[in-house]
């Protein structure tokens, strides 16, 4: 397990009385909040300067340190601040961009902000960082380069994916190629200057060829889906709106459903689970009697999800013991929905054996109000940033669920704690929705690392 110490409380003061950072800050709370991207990295650093921080910006400016690369905003804009208070851009340009594509990404994002300062040294290093991209059959980073780069970096771009269309690398155009560059300067107009610049340039030409062959395929695509959805029309079968259509066409009976999860041709969890009606989850709370086969537990326990137990028993609680890791994920997934006094009982008994996600998830809604001190000291407990995650989002259901659990106190507790900021800020919405986000929470989100950036 990755531990993270300095993510967490260190004192059980800390996680009960959730108030504003002191500052200055010290190493731990400016490493935490770089990680989090809570506004107080930056508070901090425009008030007192980074001396004695250089390293853990610099840290931040090659590495991603969002718990959640692909979902949350990238963070360039206030890095590329922070690397400028604590003077270390220097440093950070002779850095090449290594690791993972999210950390290659964010790297190049941060470094294309000191592009007015340093031009030449910055469009050589992005181009330098520049590669192909086997899994996606393109090239990577390329928006980067292209949002400052120019129309030289545009021709640098076309040039070397001509390379990999000629070579066979790449089967077909990307046609996000250039977005970044009509993005800064209109659409369309990656190919009105690159038709200006490239001349008979056939690693150019390579590239309008593959466009043109890409965009037949898209019409072509397009013209089909039209063609079908005409057709049904006229036999009066309109298309539905949601991609999803049911097996067959219709929602299945109660005994197919029950059939499909017997055989395990149950595959349509998350229509059926979002509109079950009470009959059909009692028909699949007796199959749970007398299955044995753990994929056809877990596939029963899935369907309960939305709604637990229709008729909640203390035998259900077996499913927590069941040998199979899913069938238990599951079951807890399940019995969080139910508020019998037993669940909240093996809540509270999971908290306090450090099984601290199943612990807080159990108790989303079968919590008494005075739980709740011993329901947020769970997360003093250092963990990996996946099961801190779990609970933060246990956190979240119960704040929304439970307005007698004190809402506020969780999602100050969130606010203060979530290693994602995706959640963070859904604890910010429900504090704003419900009129109670505290001044200085607002007063730190003006430099919060979300407000930048595009997710
Ligand atoms: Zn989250």
């Amino acid at each position: 397990m990755v531990r993270d110490e300095h993510l967490f409380p260190a004192s059980a003061t800390e996680h009960t009385l959730i108030g504003p950072p002191t500052y200055p800050l010290d190493r731990d709370a400016f490493r935490r909040a770089l990680r989090t991207g809570h506004g107080r990295a930056l508070i901090h650093a425009r008030r007192y300067g980074l001396k004695g921080f250089e390293d853990d910006v610099l840290e931040a400016a090659i590495q991603d340190l969002r718990f959640d690369g692909q979902l949350e905003p990238s963070r360039e804009v206030p890095i590329a601040e922070l690397c400028a208070i604590a003077g270390i851009v220097e440093r950070l340009l002779d850095k090449d961009p290594t690791g993972n594509d999210d950390c290659i990404e964010h790297h190049c994002e941060v470094l294309a902000q000191f592009h007015a300062e340093y031009p030449d040294r910055v469009i050589q290093v992005l181009k330098e960082s520049m590669r192909p991209w086997p899994g996606c059959h393109s090239l990577f980073p390329v928006d980067p380069l292209l949002e400052v780069g120019g129309r030289d970096a545009l021709l640098f771009v076309a040039r070397r994916f001509g390379e990999l269309l000629i070579d066979g690398s790449v089967e077909r155009f990307d046609e996000y190629l250039f977005f970044a560059y009509e993005e800064v300067h209109g659409k369309g107009k990656a190919w009105i200057d690159l038709d200006a610049m490239a001349g008979d340039d056939p690693l150019v030409r390579a590239c309008f060829d593959a466009r043109r062959d890409r965009d037949q395929e898209l019409l072509e695509m397009k013209l089909e889906r039209d063609a079908r959805r005409r057709a049904g029309e006229a036999a009066g079968k309109p298309e539905p709106k949601t991609r999803f259509s049911w097996p067959g066409g219709a929602r299945p009976t109660i005994e197919q459903s029950v059939r499909d999860l017997t055989s395990g041709d149950f595959n349509y969890f998350y229509p059926w689970t979002k509109t079950s009606t009470l009959e059909e989850r009692d028909a699949v709370e007796q199959l749970l009697q007398t299955v044995d086969d753990p994929n056809r537990i877990r596939d029963a326990l899935r369907c309960l999800r939305e709604h637990g137990f229709p008729n909640f028993e203390p035998g259900h609680l077996r499913f927590l013991h069941h040998e199979n890791d899913e069938v238990r994920w599951w079951a807890g997934e399940v019995l969080a929905n139910n508020s019998s006094p037993l669940i909240r009982e093996e809540g509270l008994r999971r908290i306090d054996e450090s099984e601290f996600s199943l612990g807080v998830t159990l108790l989303t809604h079968s919590a008494l109000p005075e739980d709740t001190d011993r329901i947020l000291s769970a997360l003093e407990e250092p963990g990996d940033r996946d099961a801190v995650h779990d609970r933060v989002l246990a956190l979240l259901e119960m704040a929304k669920d439970r307005p007698e659990m004190n809402p506020e106190r969780l999602l100050q507790h969130v606010y203060e704690w979530s290693p994602c900021g995706n959640c963070r800020h859904k604890a910010v919405d429900a504090m704003k929705a419900s009129d109670s986000l505290p001044a200085w929470i607002h007063d730190e989100l003006q430099a919060d690392m979300h407000a930048w950036g595009d997710s």
